[in-house]
């Protein structure tokens, strides 16, 4: 992927970003745009940047701490949106501002006492990453356990929780995913009432599914395919 495409392709996605915005009455400042760089090298990461790209993506701890030497110049936020394990918790901590992909008590107790180790950090940005459609994939927490963690979560001082964060099932017309994009900004709201927390963050929506997010609420928009093009087979999971 060339300079020039990573250019052309993210003015794609900005004139759809705002008219997914226009067409449901928002404002297009109001939805953050992730690249998500996983795969790509860090020479991607640099020409997205240039471009205009200010978050990026990356879903493996160890993929990220590689990559992450050829990207030390670029003041931009660092999302992990990947499963996180708890052995990888403290590297996690130090090496991302956010971490959107939480769904485990304990994680979140690892990462809290991480951060308080490192001290000058400040705090760490967390997601709930909730599981909207019964599937196999293992990540994410069930609807019915989102406000005990919710809960417990909120009372660690190291940790800002802002909300909500979800993969929904991939299905060929993006508009069938709509339900599950709904059901995700209702239960955001449900807490924010129930449990009095901001959380004003709405993470959903990928490559093909991102205007139908936005429509329905998203705050922050994570693509991939669409930004950096094509990923390469992944290696298998470790
Ligand atoms: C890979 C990935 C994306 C981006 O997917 P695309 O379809 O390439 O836009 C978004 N979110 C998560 C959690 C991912 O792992």
């Amino acid at each position: 992927m060339t300079e020039t495409s990573i250019r052309a392709n993210l003015t794609r996605i900005q004139e759809r970003i705002a008219a997914a915005a226009a067409r449901s009455g928002r404002r297009p400042e109001d939805i953050t745009l992730i690249g998500v760089s996983k795969t790509h090298p860090a020479i991607a990461i640099q020409e997205a940047y240039q471009a205009g790209v200010r978050h990026f993506g990356e879903n493996r701890v160890q993929e990220w701490e590689v990559k992450r030497v050829g990207t030390n110049n670029l003041a931009a936020t660092w999302h992990l949106i990947g499963h996180l394990q708890s052995n990888k918790a403290a590297k996690a901590a130090k090496l991302f501002h956010t971490v959107d992909s939480l769904d485990d008590v304990a994680v979140a107790q690892k990462l809290d006492r991480a951060r308080r180790e490192t001290g000058a950090q400040g705090k760490l940005r967390v997601l709930i990453e909730m599981r909207v459609a019964q599937e196999e994939t293992k990540s994410g927490v069930e609807i019915a356990a989102v406000p005990e963690l919710a809960e417990k979560i909120s009372v660690l001082p190291q940790l800002d929780l802002a909300g909500l964060m979800c993969i929904p099932p991939y299905l060929l017309e993006a508009e069938q995913v709509r339900p599950y994009f709904r059901r995700l900004r209702e239960l955001r709201d449900d807490l924010k009432t129930k449990l009095g927390l901001p959380m004003l963050v709405l993470s959903m929506g990928m490559s093909h599914d991102f205007e139908v997010a936005i429509e329905e609420g998203a705050t922050e928009v994570r693509v991939g395919t669409a930004l950096f093009g094509t990923r390469a087979a992944l290696p298998a999971k470790h």
